[in-house]
């Protein structure tokens, strides 16, 4: 296969369908719903964004999505694809290959370089050396850190964690991005450079985004806002 640069031979973005989806916690003698019955299409390609206070499901519902945790009931399509049905080994693949997740507090290896860090998810998907590295070079270059590759964690700042992170979440060339909080570590200068990057990036790729955000003006962004309350979807979906 022809080695790629940018956007063109990107695969289109996931298309995800949440069915009646339920995930609970036992806490002692009671029982958190943490996702209690959301049901929600997110189209390929399209941008939305999840609001709610806190406690309210978005990083419990984005962790289902992202196939880091197992629903208990309901059910998660994902390209046609049902989660649960999933071997660990099938989901596993799933976050390598189908999925990238950016957390808000960047999740990096503090003893790895940028470019380390970048690299890391490409190894555990078994690309070959030379192509990890310049992949790797490519997209910190495209997030704005082509003088960085060398630069560990602590010698960044968190804007540029952050981009590190979307760099390292985009290597594996995603069909659907998953960003909890993305911007909740950074100031808001900080934090509309992040946003307006990923926004960028996944619509240059045609990749589904969905981000968890407290900011509504960052929310409003998206193409679509849903807001969540006590594990639901309050708004319903809008078009
Ligand atoms: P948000 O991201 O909107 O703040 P969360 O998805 O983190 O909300 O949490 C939803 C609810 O589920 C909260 O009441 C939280 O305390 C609870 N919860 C989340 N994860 C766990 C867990 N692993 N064990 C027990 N309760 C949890
Ligand atoms: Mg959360």
């Amino acid at each position: 296969m022809k080695e790629s640069s940018g956007a063109a031979t990107q695969r289109r973005g996931s298309e995800v369908q949440l069915s009646n989806l339920h995930r609970r916690f036992p806490m002692g003698e009671e029982i958190v719903r943490a996702v209690n019955g959301v049901s929600l299409k997110v189209d390929s390609g399209e941008c939305v964004a999840l609001v709610g206070s806190s406690g309210s499901g978005k990083s419990t519902l984005l962790h289902l999505i992202g196939g880091l945790d197992i629903r208990d009931e309901g059910s998660i399509v994902v390209d046609g694809q049902e989660l649960g049905a999933l071997s660990a080994a099938k989901l596993a693949k799933y976050r390598a290959n189908t999925v990238g997740f950016i957390f808000q507090s960047f999740h990096l290896l503090p003893h790895r370089t940028a470019q380390e860090n970048v690299e890391l998810p490409m190894t555990v998907a078994g690309l070959p050396r030379a192509e990890r590295k310049a992949r790797a070079e490519e997209i910190l270059k495209e997030v704005g850190l082509g003088s960085r590759l060398k630069h560990r964690p602590a010698q960044m700042s968190g804007g540029e964690r952050q981009r590190v992170a979307i760099a390292r979440a985009l290597g594996n060339r995603p069909s659907l991005l998953v960003a909890d909080e993305p911007t909740g570590n950074l100031d808001s200068v900080n934090g509309d450079r992040v946003m307006d990057l990923l926004f960028q990036l996944t619509k240059e790729r045609g990749v589904t985004l969905i981000y968890a955000t407290h900011d509504m003006q960052l929310a409003a962004k998206a193409d679509r806002m849903i807001r969540m309350k006590d594990g639901s979807m309050v708004d319903g979906e809008k078009s």
